[in-house]
């Protein structure tokens, strides 16, 4: 195999010759895509939690199927059992005491679509038209995404740059995770496997709140090669809290803390300078390539933290 920065690309090729060719044999063996499965409805979070416990490391929940019947379909993984989620009463937004709150099951066309969102979760409202298409988003969840965790998503690096935290039920009871120590490494989260992510929750948008949101795929509803996820708060004529989460760059949605308080003191070119991100190389481009790229993102996202929102 070919050395070098195209070493990921090959390496790629070669992985998806190899999932064809297992697909081909798994097809012809037995006419389907899947390996086979057993399927059973959770009645509650708790009958979930329980019934995760009961098939130890045998089951997988079942959200939206956007990426899991993919997995599937590919015998990336072949649980025995699919633990069906959509109807234990997760799903919704709620604005209380300046918190919006939103269960796991809520699919990305009600966020994308909310009034609450929009004006309590600007950051969310800019980032949803960019998931995907709207097929994917009629079925996709919040809860689903969190938990899949991939590294080009939006909604992990929104989350980490609201600052918000998620609920998760487990054979031990509740407990609450901040964003930030979430997302563990490449696909890889809090969540241990009989646990089930129940709500998210993450302050309102103030008066002062600036958001801004931008990011760089191949295709409009691919995942992104690179982006960025900000909020900052308005302060006189400049920002304070500044809060730029990438994400593309790395395993986990990636804080840019230098680029942070260059931005907080009023300067984009030193930012951009001062951007301090090691980015991967991968399918799609060169840690060097992405670096660029998140720069010009950065000034994309700086001109839209400077204007009120409307
Ligand atoms: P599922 O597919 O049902 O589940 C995914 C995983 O999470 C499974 O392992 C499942 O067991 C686990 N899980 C689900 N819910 C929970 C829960 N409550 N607690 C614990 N574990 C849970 N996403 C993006 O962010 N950006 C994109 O640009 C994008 N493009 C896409 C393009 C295509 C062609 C496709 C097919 C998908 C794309 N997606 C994209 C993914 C989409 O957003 C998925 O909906 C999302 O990643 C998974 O949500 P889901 O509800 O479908 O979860």
């Amino acid at each position: 195999m070919p050395g070098g920065t195209n070493d990921w690309f090959w390496r790629g090729r070669f992985a998806i010759v190899q999932t064809k060719r297992t697909l081909i044999r798994a097809t012809l063996e037995d006419g389907l895509k899947p390996a086979a499965f057993a399927y059973a409805k959770a009645r509650s979070l708790e009958d979930a939690v329980a019934q995760l416990a009961a098939h130890e490391g045998e089951a997988k929940l079942l959200a939206g199927g956007q990426s899991l019947i993919a997995t599937l379909n590919m015998r990336l993984s072949s649980p025995s059992l699919l633990i069906d989620i959509n109807d234990i009463g997760l799903d919704g937004i709620s604005v209380k005491n300046g918190v919006v709150e939103i269960g796991a099951l809520t699919r990305h066309v009600t966020l994308e679509r909310s009034a609450d969102i929009a004006k309590h979760a600007p950051l969310i409202a800019l980032a949803m038209p960019h998931i995907a298409h709207p097929a994917i988003r009629n079925r996709g969840t919040i809860g689903g995404s969190l938990a899949y965790a991939d590294p080009a998503a939006e909604l992990p690096a929104c989350l980490v740059a609201l600052d918000g935290e998620i609920d998760i039920a487990g054979p031990s009871g509740k407990r609450t995770v901040k964003a930030a120590d979430f997302f563990k490494g490449l696909f890889e989260t809090a969540l241990g496997p009989h646990d089930v992510l129940g709500e998210v929750r993450f302050p309102a948008a103030t008066a002062d709140a600036r958001v801004g949101f931008a990011e760089l795929a191949r295709r409009h509803g691919d995942y992104a090669m690179v982006g960025l996820a900000a909020v900052a708060k308005a302060n006189g004529k400049g920002l304070s809290d500044v809060r730029l989460v990438y994400f593309g760059v790395g395993a986990t949605p990636v804080r840019a803390r230098k680029a942070e308080a260059a931005l907080a003191a009023g300067s984009v070119e030193d930012a951009v300078k001062t951007l301090d991100l090691e980015p991967t190389s991968d399918l799609h481009a060169t840690g060097e390539v992405k670096k660029h790229l998140a720069g010009v993102l950065l000034r994309r996202v700086a001109e839209q933290l400077a204007e009120p929102r409307a």
